[in-house]
């Protein structure tokens, strides 16, 4: 098979209930774009049907590829093995819940022509979204913003088209703790926000329990800035002026000779101490974590099965 113009990745972990709606869409939109393309879905150890319907569509379509993980890797592997497993020249990468529109593509494909590298999807309004997620995505967008050396932009999630040479750049990166958002911002080249209004879900739940969403939230600072890492620094300059100062007050009623008992003050800076130093200790936790994962080396993930595409292309990387 000759490479396709387009390949669109698409990470599922339970999506069964949306695939015949997607695949029907996508399609559609697709061959509104006059090119040749392809789907490749990557299931992520769903439980369902999700492998048994993205497989049937292959077997139908030869322009659609399902790979199947051994387990699963979470989404921002599946993304991954999405687009190293991806022929296109462009890629494009879109979540399966229908949350990404499919029919934006074609305005985004305008932008790849017009010579952007890269066209990221921003959300100018998120539907169905609860006001707890929609204020935390809006504080941590900000941070990262000011914390970070590389520009991510704000309201943008993995909803986006890469161009031949933001693909090349982007294989390369082979970290294991990856905050994809913000590794394609960081490969450079011109980028663009297309707007749009992201919809609700229709079928099924949201995979990102608080618990999941933290740690990604946690994965893309520590990826991106070493602010955390800093804050040991900071806090001992803080501490130290206010523990000056204070010598300066014990000394001054050592004088007056009006020292009293000093229990209560002893135990406050204490356990004061006690606290910020186990909290700097954490932070040094997180990063020695994440440089061990970094040390072992492991593949990122592993495929058990694939489906489609007539034979392994010619350039997709692996691991
Ligand atoms: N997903 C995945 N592996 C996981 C969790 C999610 O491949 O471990 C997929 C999921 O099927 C969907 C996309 O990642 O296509 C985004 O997940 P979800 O819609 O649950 O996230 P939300 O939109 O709620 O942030
Ligand atoms: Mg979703």
């Amino acid at each position: 098979m000759n490479s396709p113009e387009i390949s669109v990745a698409l990470p599922v972990f339970n999506e069964a209930e949306n695939l015949d709606e997607l695949n029907e869409r996508l399609a559609h939109v697709l061959a509104s774009t006059g090119r040749t393309w392809e789907i490749v879905y990557v299931d992520d150890g769903s439980g369902d049907a999700s492998f048994e319907k993205m497989a049937a569509f292959a077997r139908k379509d030869p322009r659609v590829r399902a790979l199947r993980f051994s387990r699963n890797f979470g989404h921002q592997m599946a993304l991954t093995a999405g687009v190293d497993a991806a022929r296109g020249r462009i890629v494009a990468v879109m979540d399966a819940d229908l949350q990404d529109p499919p029919e934006l593509l074609g305005e985004m494909l305008k932008k790849v022509d017009a010579g952007y590298e890269v066209v990221y999807a921003q959300r100018t309004k998120r539907e169905g979204e609860g006001a707890f997620k929609l204020w935390t995505a809006h504080v941590f967008y900000r941070l990262l913003k000011r914390w970070t050396n590389v520009d991510i932009p704000v309201d943008v999630g993995d909803f986006r088209l890469m161009g031949p040479r933001a693909v090349a750049a982007f294989r390369r990166l082979r970290e294991r703790h990856r905050f994809i958002r913000g590794m394609t911002a960081w490969v450079g080249f011109r980028q663009v926000g297309v707007p749009y209004v992201r919809p609700a879900r229709t079928r099924g739940e949201t995979k990102f329990p608080l618990r999941k969403m933290l740690r990604f939230a946690l994965d893309g600072l520590t990826s991106f800035s070493h602010v955390p890492l800093q804050l040991a620094t900071w806090l001992g300059f803080l501490v130290s002026a206010f523990a000056f100062l204070y010598i300066l007050v014990v000394l001054t009623l050592w004088i007056l000779r009006i020292n009293v008992p000093g229990w209560t003050t002893l135990m406050v800076f204490v356990l004061l101490l006690g606290g910020v130093q186990l909290m700097v200790i954490g932070v040094l936790g997180e990063y020695l974590g994440r440089v061990y994962d970094e040390v072992k080396g492991r593949p990122l993930y592993v495929v058990a099965e694939e489906v489609g595409g007539e034979g392994p292309g010619e350039d997709t990387a692996k691991v």
